[in-house]
């Protein structure tokens, strides 16, 4: 289920909006977080903008759901050393905050930040 609103990473996908893009293919983006967390805080975000959270990603198409972690192992050898956290909040009490599912990729000097 999705709103009628565009995603901000609709947005981010369309060129609405910049961002600073890491990573992209036919199905998958990836930026850097505007309000990063860690060292490296990337978001990985499948191009398709109907599954809410990681729960319905899981249950409806979950090799893109492997796709994403492996980008995301991809990255974190890019930009860290290659260990990396990976983040999925989990409705609005859990710190969503964009129902567009995304993974935090988190990695380097992990210690600032408020998910650390
Ligand atoms: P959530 O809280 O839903 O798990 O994560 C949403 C993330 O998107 C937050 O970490 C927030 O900083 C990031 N974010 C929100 N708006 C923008 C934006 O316009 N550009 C980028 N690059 N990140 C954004």
């Amino acid at each position: 289920m999705t709103s009628d609103a565009p995603s901000i990473f609709t947005r981010i996908i369309d060129r609405e909006i910049p961002a600073d893009i890491v990573f992209e293919d036919d199905r998958i983006i990836a930026i850097r977080d505007i309000n990063p967390q860690a060292e490296v805080h990337l978001l990985v975000v499948p191009k398709r903008p109907d599954f809410r959270d990681v729960t319905e990603l899981a249950a409806g198409d979950p090799a893109l759901l492997a796709d994403m972690v492996g980008v995301a192992k991809q990255l974190a050898e890019r930009f860290a050393d290659g260990q990396f956290r990976l983040v999925f909040n989990n409705g609005p009490e859990a710190g969503q905050t964009v129902f567009h599912v995304h993974a935090h990729v988190l990695a380097g000097d992990l210690s600032e930040g408020r998910l650390a």
